[in-house]
């Protein structure tokens, strides 16, 4: 079982893979580029925690050892002894490439590197490793605490082991992780096409509002949120880039074609809740 995690990128899905960790009693280390997003993502998941431990969910000494099991990391370096490296950087094919052959120098033989990749290969993430087959896809959902489903992608060279050390590790977290093979969108993004990007044509050929779109949606079949609430919630610029990605991989069948109003909107940076405007504003 992992006993030392580091969590690469401290964004809204780097910091929740790092409460859940630590609250299950892994060590966890925070890295990211920037070093203020390392502060706010822990003053983030401290703020949550000392609210959970006023409901009565947690004890004082509880709250106290997770935060402790929170680390930041100044430097890729300080990861050398993680037995996990989970990254939740930007969706970027080189850049999640270039992060991997990066740790390799770092990290042990045994180090298994995990990716929340959204949308991209494994496999192809993995293609430039040295170690093909220490590569494994860990795709949660935001906010990443709450959501319980998480997608464990074997890359065409993973070694079974890592499948199973994963699905372990996520079962011991209380997530319930699906074992998905490395097709475009995995299971979860795959189905997803037909809620967002057909909710956005449907918007660009007027048959209904941003409004009408996500009460129906939410009323009728009984989604928990409407497409674009789930836009915002995501953040459009990530959004789009899956459905950039999944439009690529099937070789541009046309059920998968992307939204120009996405395109457009992630352009303006009305990209959700992060910037406080997407479909939705928010003061
Ligand atoms: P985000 O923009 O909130 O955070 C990304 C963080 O990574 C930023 O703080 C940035 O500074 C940091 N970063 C960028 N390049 C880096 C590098 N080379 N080294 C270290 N840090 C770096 O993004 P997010 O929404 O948390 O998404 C992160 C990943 O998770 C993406 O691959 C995305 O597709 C995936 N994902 C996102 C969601 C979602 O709902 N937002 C859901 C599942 C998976």
């Amino acid at each position: 079982m992992f006993k030392r995690i580091g969590v690469i990128g401290a964004g809204a899905m780097g910091r929740g893979i790092a409460q859940l960790f630590a609250s299950s009693g892994q060590q966890v280390l925070l890295f990211d580029t920037r070093a203020e997003a390392i502060d706010d993502a822990l003053a983030f998941n401290r703020n949550l925690l000392q609210r959970a431990q006023a409901k009565g969910k947690m004890t004082e000494a509880e709250l106290a050892a997770t935060i402790a099991r929170m680390q930041p990391a100044q430097t890729l370096e300080q990861l050398k002894d993680c037995d996990l490296v989970i990254e939740a950087i930007v969706e970027l094919l080189d850049v999640k490439q270039k992060l991997f052959a990066d740790l390799e120098a770092i990290v042990s033989e045994d180090c298994v590197l995990a990716t929340n990749t959204s949308s991209l290969s494994v496999t192809r993430i993995a293609s430039t490793a040295k170690h093909p087959e220490r590569v494994a896809g860990f795709h949660f959902f935001n906010p990443v605490p709450l959501m319980k489903i998480v997608e464990v992608v074997r890359g065409e060279r993973t070694d079974e082991r890592h499948v199973q050390a994963l699905v372990a590790l996520a079962e011991q977290a209380g997530h319930f992780p699906a074992i998905t093979p490395d097709t475009p969108g995995f299971l979860v993004n795959h189905a997803g096409r037909a809620f967002g990007t057909e909710a956005l044509r449907m918007l660009s050929e007027g048959v209904a509002s941003v409004q009408q779109i996500d009460r129906i949606l939410r009323d009728g079949p009984g989604f928990r949120m409407g497409p674009f609430e789930l836009f915002d919630l995501t953040g459009l610029d990530v959004s789009h880039a899956v459905m950039e990605s999944v439009y690529e991989q099937f070789y541009h069948d046309p059920r998968y074609t992307p939204s120009f109003i996405a395109a457009q909107r992630v352009a303006a940076g009305l990209l959700g809740r992060k910037t406080g405007q997407g479909f939705y504003r928010y003061e």
